[in-house]
């Protein structure tokens, strides 16, 4: 009865898992997502706590309670360090999946080795496999978006380096296929560990030549590793929810991985193995090249006179928090009769939706959100294009410059409006750390400053303009 009840909870569950996901596809029904999510995940651990031959429930009250001790703080990080974050959830993951694998292992030599069958090592050594490179390779990718000192920020690369790595992971499947044909062996639980640790050193591995730029994608690609160990634990375990959970978290880690490329013009091996993100060579000997600055005053003038104009959002918002300041900009402007949307640009922040998450918290409209294939079109007819923050994405570079790392990736092309305001505190590069072009055409003007700053003197400049308070 309890059995036919659980694997009822479990059916419940899967579902709520499958519209979470299905609700996260647009901001409008996302909360509604996370609700499912967390239902899901509540039953779940209720179905299987039921289970009657549970006997040591302190230690299930101990696990909840050391998952709350960290999940908690975790949830409280500023959106801009959510991609580190969300590594962190992954290396939990990856530990949970491994650290279930290995006592799995132990436990089941000793009391029902006839248990250990060839399928069941297979499932239960990719489980530990997957888990423990996903712990390692998540806090190592982590680190480099947290800049933690000692976890080198650079792609590190050296001579021979995917030879190395292919011939570890092969001595560490070779030990796997002998561990599966031999669980029993006197040798085996000490051949164990070996495979852990090269597990361990795998994931190191793996993410020390990828450089900080590429982290959010690898920490998606991390993402469906952890799913994949997930499922995989689910056959060990015998447990059709972490099946279908582990599928659903693996299969949209891989699809987020890949639109995240896709947006970059970058493949898969060029993102695992393109060592991207090295810091860049000054161009030596390039006359140099000077920026126009405008004042507020200057700005709001022309944004004032304007008919059209298109706000192109990116980290630098994010990092001021100006997503409020730009929700004043934008009702002034439209009470002047001024059309205005937003360009979204599929990466722009440090995480997939990162600027549609920033202007739903400031009630913009979705409906003035518009994805850089469907603005594009209208940036010749923009009489502002109105940069705040953003650079990677708005870099002519990306369709002109052959030789520049972001050479190929998309764009919005801010540098086709009439005028452009760019929005930064300095002259420093964007992520990918190349100068831009657009900062010295003819048609842009620079308002220096934080963004939240200057979008608050845009804001009172436009305000004393109307006669308003
Ligand atoms: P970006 O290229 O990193 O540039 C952000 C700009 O904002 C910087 O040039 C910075 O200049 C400025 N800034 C920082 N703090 C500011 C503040 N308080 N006020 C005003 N300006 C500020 O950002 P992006 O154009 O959004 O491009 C995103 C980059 O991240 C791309 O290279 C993309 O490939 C990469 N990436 C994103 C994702 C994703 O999922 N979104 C994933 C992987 C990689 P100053 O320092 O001079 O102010």
């Amino acid at each position: 009865m309890i059995y036919g009840v659980s694997q009822f909870a479990y059916l419940v569950a899967s579902a709520c898992f499958i519209f979470a996901l299905h609700w996260m596809n647009t901001p409008a029904t996302a909360r509604n997502g996370v609700y499912a999510g967390i239902a899901g995940t509540v039953l779940a651990v209720l179905a299987t706590w039921a289970d009657p031959t549970i006997i040591h429930h302190a230690w299930i009250v101990l696990a909840i309670v050391a998952g709350f001790a960290v999940g908690v703080p975790l949830s409280r990080v500023p959106l801009t360090a959510v991609p580190q974050r969300t590594a962190l959830s992954h290396a939990f993951g990856g530990l949970a999946a491994g650290l279930v694998g290995t006592a799995e292992y132990y436990l089941q030599i000793t009391e029902a080795p006839a248990h250990l069958t060839t399928f069941r090592m297979v499932a239960l050594i990719a489980e530990v496999i997957l888990g423990y490179l996903t712990f390692a390779g998540s806090l190592m990718a982590a680190g480099k978006l947290q800049e933690v000192k000692w976890v080198p920020q650079r792609p590190v690369t050296y001579p021979l380096q995917n030879a190395s790595n292919l011939l570890l992971f092969g001595l560490a499947l070779a030990l796997s296929a002998a561990i599966t044909l031999h669980p029993t062996a006197s040798w085996a639980p000490l051949v164990f560990p070996v495979i852990v640790l090269l597990a361990l050193a795998f994931g190191v591995l793996l993410i020390i030549p990828i450089g900080g730029a590429d982290m959010p994608t690898v920490i998606a690609i991390l993402n469906s590793y952890a799913g994949l160990s997930a499922v995989a634990m689910g056959f060990v375990l015998d447990n059709k929810l972490l099946i279908t959970a582990g599928a659903l978290d693996g299969s949209s880690g891989l699809i987020l991985a890949i639109i995240m490329c896709k947006a970059m013009n970058r493949s898969f091996t060029n993102v695992l193995f393109g060592a991207f993100g090295q810091v860049q060579q000054a161009k030596a000997g390039g006359e140099q090249q000077t920026y126009k600055s405008e004042t507020a005053e200057g700005a709001a003038q022309v944004l004032e006179q304007a008919s059209f104009v298109v706000i192109i959002p990116g980290y630098g918002m994010a990092v001021a928090q100006a997503q409020h300041k730009v929700r004043e900009l934008y009702d002034l402007l439209k009470k002047r009769g001024v059309t205005v949307k937003f360009a979204i640009h599929p990466v722009a922040g440090r995480m997939p939706g990162h600027m549609n998450v920033l202007l739903a918290e400031a009630d913009i409209p979705y409906t003035d959100l518009l994805e850089m294939d469907d603005i594009n079109h209208d940036m010749p007819q923009a009489d502002v294009a109105l940069v705040v923050g953003a650079n990677d994405v708005v870099n002519p570079a990306a369709r002109t410059d052959k030789t520049s790392p972001i050479y190929g990736m998309p764009i919005i092309d801010a540098d086709k409006a009439r005028t452009v305001f760019a929005i930064k505190r300095s002259k420093s590069p964007g992520f990918a750390g190349i100068d831009n072009q657009l900062y010295f055409s003819e048609r842009t003007w620079m308002l220096f400053g934080d963004a939240k700053a200057v979008v608050g003197e845009l804001v009172k400049e436009l305000t004393g303009g109307s006669g308003m308070h």
